[in-house]
């Protein structure tokens, strides 16, 4: 019987094992995790399970039970540790090396570590058990500071401001977010904090922090301090692609593989989630994306090529990332960044509903940015994967906002 080890049991990994079944699969499935807790996801982690909404049942990806049900042999708590390529093997810790015919490298991104020391009170948010850990140090009450305010950390400061703390976020760039959705959207996202109640420290950095659990003391590169119980680091991840580099595979900010997410120098190597660089053909450039749906996606594709190898399908997605702050939910999909001009349809500043829409050759949409409006999006998407213009988007946007609006 052929055999497929999946090393890594979140999202990708596991949406890899269920999705090889359902193309047909009939070999022996193997899902290799190190965190020794069942399969969980991990959006909530900022979000719900922060807030106690959610509990770590409610977040599980499969149960032991639906993985029987379904062949796929769960091998948890072992870490990979080296893959032979000419050997196909995986070395694990605690086992006995795995044999494959076909490996898929699902080993995802930890948090970047904080530069300013590890120790009780200050937090990453990764795992569940970070998530588990933060909850309780903010139950005990206190000034947060949250340092970094992409994504996950602007959502620590909204759940955080939800249990009714004292939340201050701190970024060294001057208007967080303008990278990826320009500046002036950026500053939306400045007024949505302050209007929630976020004190915003911008275009400040963190020097240091010195003190405890509870006695914090921030020390900023302007020379303040800011006082706090917890402080939480949100300031982006890494691909978990160390294990790979004595393989002989190609590790380049992630294991690089080509448009089918075969590693470039191993046919029977796939890579899955945020810990894959492959090769967009739409875009022609390699991309690595630290998107759930990206890894959901690309789950698919990787099982179909696996169990169809006569019939390869690129892999060639319109990304597409959300995000929950305060009253906001954050759509963006396609391309945002490095974009020539954007339009605005509805106004941020009067109510909580509006798209952002931009181009990178002055008349094709390229990517969107929508706030609370669902329908706006499907439209977007539509529109992307048809490749439409601009100012036409534009139209039919404007003309469904007034229709709402009568
Ligand atoms: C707090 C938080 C909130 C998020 N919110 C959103 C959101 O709102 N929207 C969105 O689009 N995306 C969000 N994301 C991103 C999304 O969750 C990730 O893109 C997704 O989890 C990627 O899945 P993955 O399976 O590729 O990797 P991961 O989820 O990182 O999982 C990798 C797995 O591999 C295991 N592993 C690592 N190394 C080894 C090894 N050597 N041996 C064995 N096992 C190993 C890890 O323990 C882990 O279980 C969020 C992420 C976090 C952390």
């Amino acid at each position: 019987m052929t055999s497929t080890v999946i090393v890594g049991s979140s999202v990708g990994g596991v949406r890899t094992a269920q999705a090889l079944r359902s193309e047909g699969y009939d070999g022996e499935v193997v899902l290799v995790g190190e965190e020794s807790e069942l399969p969980y996801d991990k959006p909530p982690l900022s979000k719900g399970l922060l807030a106690g909404t959610a509990t770590a049942d409610s977040v599980r990806l499969l149960t032991q039970d639906a993985a029987d049900r379904a062949g796929i042999r769960l091998l948890l708590g072992h870490r990979a540790t080296r893959v032979d390529v000419a050997a196909n093997l995986v070395e694990l810790q605690g086992h006995d090396p795995l044999r494959y015919d076909h490996l898929v490298v699902a080993t995802g991104a930890r948090a970047r570590p904080s530069p300013w020391g590890e120790r009780p009170g200050i937090h990453v948010v990764r795992v569940l058990r970070d998530a588990q850990l933060l909850r309780q140090d903010l139950l005990d009450g206190g000034h947060v500071v949250v340092v970094g305010a992409g994504f996950i950390g602007a959502e620590v400061a909204s759940t955080a401001r939800l249990l009714d703390l004292e939340v201050t976020l701190v970024d060294p760039l001057p208007v967080p977010m303008s990278r990826v959705l320009n500046p002036e959207v950026g500053g939306w996202f400045v007024d949505l904090h302050r209007r929630h109640g976020v004190r915003s420290i911008f275009g400040v950095g963190v020097e240091a922090i010195d003190g405890e659990l509870g006695d914090f003391t921030v020390r900023l590169t302007d020379g303040s301090e800011l006082a706090a119980a917890v402080v939480v680091v949100g300031i982006g991840a890494e691909p978990n692609d160390g294990w790979l580099r004595s393989s002989g595979l190609v590790v380049d900010n992630g294991l690089v593989c080509d448009q089918y997410c075969r590693a470039v120098d191993a046919d029977n190597v796939f890579g899955v989630g945020d810990v894959a660089r492959w090769f967009h053909p739409g875009y022609g450039a390699e991309m690595r994306v630290e998107h759930w749906t990206n890894a959901v996606d690309q789950a698919v594709c990787v099982a179909h090529n696996i169990a169809h190898p006569d019939d390869l399908r690129v892999y060639a997605p319109v990304e597409y990332v959300w995000s929950d702050q305060h009253d906001w939910k954050v759509q963006v999909v396609g391309r945002t960044s490095g974009t020539t001009e954007h339009v605005v349809v509805g106004d941020p500043a009067e109510d909580n509903r509006f798209a952002v829409l931009y181009t990178r050759d002055g008349t094709t949409l390229s990517g969107a940015a929508v706030v609370n409006w669902p329908r706006a999006l499907i439209g977007c998407r539509r529109a992307l994967r048809d490749g439409s213009r601009l100012a036409q988007v534009h139209d039919a946007l404007t003309a469904q906002a007034s229709k709402v609006q009568e």
